[in-house]
């Protein structure tokens, strides 16, 4: 075939993105997973404990994020995320009992601070001046050296809004990072911040959408397939061993690796990956949620970070959640339900439950491990990257991991066109 043929290796968002972005090219694609199912860490899958089928963990997008709205219409899942019109984020301080709502204005330039029913109480409008700090900072240092990590907007807003969007505790986190996060969300204003989320479930919403197109467009779908090896001659991969098979890679042909960073480290041990990472904990409730809970809800000083409405389910989530992946379920499980219980008055009888650990859901957003992300290109002509780990500019997210997809699938259309 004209153009050779693209073999991208794992099945998450960014190779389903990379696969995406090669589909009309002439390109043979072929994608290779390890698991059964595609979707790697953001997937849908049936619990028996609950009788439901759940999301591995709660995953927030922005309307900011245009990769992954390209990505959903590519695919025909177009207007699946959900949200407000507006930006609207429900806090709670469990500590005080206080609630409120944060309500960026819809434009770039930022009245809302001026409003005290707009912006986070105790805080006054220059306080929100200071996190433009944040958007100049030219080399990476840790948040810390750069604002005050402490007081009410820290505490209410600048650390929840971080935490989640780096899942690393802010200040030792990547000052760069953050700078990117709030470029392309709070900096345009409040229509670039709504929040979206995939109520039907991550599956049926990015997964199930991407695997149809995928397989009506010719593209080769090969699950429990672990890539195991791969074999180097000069300056190109010429094969990638899968144990009971390899493949040998023609002149044309292109490799894409879309694989967690500790698997790449093994394959291709002189590249460089980030080492360290983060935890998060999500619970899920089976409980039908008050009229009046909002969709997300901030907690702060809680266990929990962030508290997820769905239909006959209450789910919360603790981010750089580390410490918490020895504690003993039960007990992780009762702490978090007199969060929930606190803030929704249900009573404090345990309803059905269920605790996952995602030991290594994202890498450490720390200003070093940011520093040992690659690119997409290796010095390997025919090997490509791909994955939320890599030097997209963007902390670990959908967002991250949908755009390293669509950059690989650029560089093997460019560099195969070049070789071909
Ligand atoms: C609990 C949790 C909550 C999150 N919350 C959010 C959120 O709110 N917002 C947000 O934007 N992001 C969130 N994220 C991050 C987001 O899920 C990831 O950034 C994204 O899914 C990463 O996609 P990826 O394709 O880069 O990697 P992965 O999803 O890790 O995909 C890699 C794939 O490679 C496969 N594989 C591994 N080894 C091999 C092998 N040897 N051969 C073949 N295949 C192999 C794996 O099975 C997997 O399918 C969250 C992540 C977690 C875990």
């Amino acid at each position: 075939m004209a153009g050779g043929t693209v073999h991208i290796v794992g099945a998450g968002l960014a190779g389903l993105s990379a696969a995406v972005g090669l589909v009309g090219t002439g390109r043979e694609i072929v994608l290779h997973e390890l698991a059964r199912h595609a979707g790697g860490r953001c997937r849908s899958y049936f619990e028996p404990a609950l009788g439901l089928t759940i999301d591995n963990g709660n995953h927030l997008l922005l309307s900011a994020n245009r990769a992954a709205l390209a990505f959903l219409k590519a695919v025909g899942s177009e207007g699946k995320l959900v949200g407000p019109d507006h930006a609207e984020f429900a806090f709670a301080d469990l500590a005080s009992g206080e609630r409120w709502s944060l309500r960026p204005n819809d434009g770039p330039v930022p009245w809302w601070i001026f409003f005290k029913s707009r912006r986070v109480p105790g805080t006054r409008a220059a306080n929100y001046l200071s996190l433009a700090k944040l958007l100049r900072a030219n080399d990476d240092r840790p948040i810390g050296d750069i604002i005050n990590c402490a007081g009410a907007l820290y505490d209410r807003l600048a650390r929840p809004v971080l935490l989640a969007a780096l899942n690393t505790d802010p200040p030792k986190a990547s000052s760069r990072l953050a700078g990117a996060v709030l470029r392309e969300t709070l900096l345009k204003g409040g229509l670039a911040t709504r929040p979206l989320v995939a109520e039907e479930g991550l599956g049926p919403v990015f997964i199930d959408p991407a695997l149809a197109f995928l397989d009506r467009n010719g593209v080769q779908l090969g699950f429990r397939h672990q890539l195991r090896r791969l074999e180097f001659l000069d300056d190109r991969v010429h094969a990638l061993d899968f144990g009971e098979d390899v493949i040998k890679l023609g002149p044309a042909d292109t490799a894409i690796l879309a694989l967690p960073a500790s698997v790449v480290s093994l394959l291709a041990p002189n590249l460089p990956t980030p080492t360290k990472f983060r935890a998060i904990v999500n619970a899920h409730f089976k409980v039908d949620p008050p009229k009046s809970q909002p969709k997300i809800m901030g907690v702060i000083t809680g266990t929990v970070e962030w508290l997820f409405a769905f239909p006959g389910r209450l789910s919360p989530t603790i981010i750089a959640a580390d410490r918490w992946i020895e504690a003993p379920r039960e007990e992780l499980a009762t702490k978090i339900w007199d969060d929930i219980a606190a803030i929704t008055g249900a009573r404090r009888e345990l309803p059905p439950w269920i605790i996952i650990k995602e030991r290594r859901a994202t890498f450490a957003a720390l200003p070093d491990e940011n520093a040992k992300r690659p690119p997409a290109e290796t010095a390997w002509r025919n090997l490509l990257l791909a994955g939320d780990w890599t030097a997209t500019g963007l902390p670990a997210t959908i967002e991250g991991a949908i755009r390293s997809g669509n950059r690989a699938a650029h560089l093997a259309r460019v560099n195969g066109d070049a070789r071909g």
